[in-house]
């Protein structure tokens, strides 16, 4: 080691050790991609993000490992989507991680969905998780709204400020800064589908109802029988009848949607078929919060000319 980088290494050594001069981190932990990327947004240099699930998988269907618990043993706040998105694993995580920072009630959880005044399709009748419904709550993925992931970040900059009050003014000024940068491009993600304005798609899962209903695209009906429950040959029937009446436009899946469905579906309706992320980085292209939409918005507006309708 040079003479240099041992006086350099002293003096750091120094700097970490002098009274009043904290480093630490806020050691924040996000259950999606989506609001990992919001949280290093707001939290800056001020926090160190882990997410447990990674973007390519269905988030309503993480397998609970133990390396997933040893990310929340040391966390001061875990940021989770909720409405039950991730019920299948996430209290099994959090119960295995004894930590008591982020046990259920504490300030050290933060249910994301909290940050909303309005939940999509809120079943008005009688609902049975058993048998597979998995929007219990309603639509837990409002994520897929830009709008939303605005009013995320200022709920996340206000518990941020509470849990780490010296970075409080810079926690504020970020989600500012993000607001602003996605108000930016929310008038050319608007224009870029206006001719879409009302045309009538199939989901293959609910997975896109904030998307559409922020861009006013209409959806008739989903591949899924009811969320998280696959087709019956009856309501296959009944779908691409319904797509073929209506004149569907295209058929939009998830990456981790069962594309072989989706993709007979497409044929026989004789809609395009467009994949799309639904999560921030599950597709080559679709980099942070804001490149998810630039992806979305130019898939969309394509109308699936690559679908395989033209395969
Ligand atoms: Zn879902």
């Amino acid at each position: 080691m040079s003479r240099n980088i041992l006086v350099i290494t002293a003096l750091m050594l120094l700097v970490l050790t002098l009274p009043g001069i904290s480093t630490a981190k806020l050691k924040v932990v996000a259950t999606l991609n989506d609001l990992g990327w919001i949280a290093e947004q707001v939290g800056g240099d001020d926090v160190e993000v882990s997410v447990l699930c990674p973007p390519h998988q269905d988030p309503h269907y993480l397998p609970a490992k133990p390396s997933l618990a040893k990310k929340l043993k040391k966390a001061d706040l875990l940021l989770y989507n909720g409405l039950e998105l991730e019920i299948g694993w996430l209290p099994l995580l959090i119960e295995t991680a004894r930590n008591p920072k982020i046990k259920p009630g504490s300030r050290g959880e933060l249910e994301c969905a909290d940050a909303l005044e309005h939940i999509l399709d809120v079943p008005t009748g009688h609902v049975d998780r058993s048998k597979g419904d998995i929007h219990p709550l309603g639509n837990p993925h409002f994520l897929l709204d830009p709008r939303n992931g605005v009013k995320v970040a200022l709920l996340i900059a206000e518990r941020m400020s509470e849990l780490d009050i010296d970075a409080a003014e810079r926690y504020k000024q970020r989600a500012d800064m993000f607001q602003a940068s996605v108000e930016k491009r929310l008038p050319e993600w608007e224009a870029l589908l206006s001719a879409s304005r009302n045309c009538p798609v199939i989901v293959y899962h609910q997975h896109w109802e904030y998307l559409l209903n922020w861009l006013d695209i209409q959806t008739i009906g989903s591949i899924e029988h009811r969320p998280g429950i696959s087709p019956s040959p009856r309501h296959t029937k009944d779908i691409i009848n319904l797509g073929r009446s209506q004149k569907c436009v295209y058929i939009i899946a998830a990456t981790w949607d069962n594309l072989k469905i989706a993709k007979k579906a497409s044929e026989r309706m004789d809609a395009p078929l467009i994949i799309l992320p639904g999560a921030t980085g599950a597709m080559e292209g679709a980099e942070g919060y804001l490149g998810l939409f630039d992806y979305i918005c130019k898939e969309l507006s394509r109308g699936g000319v690559d679908g395989v309708r033209n395969e």
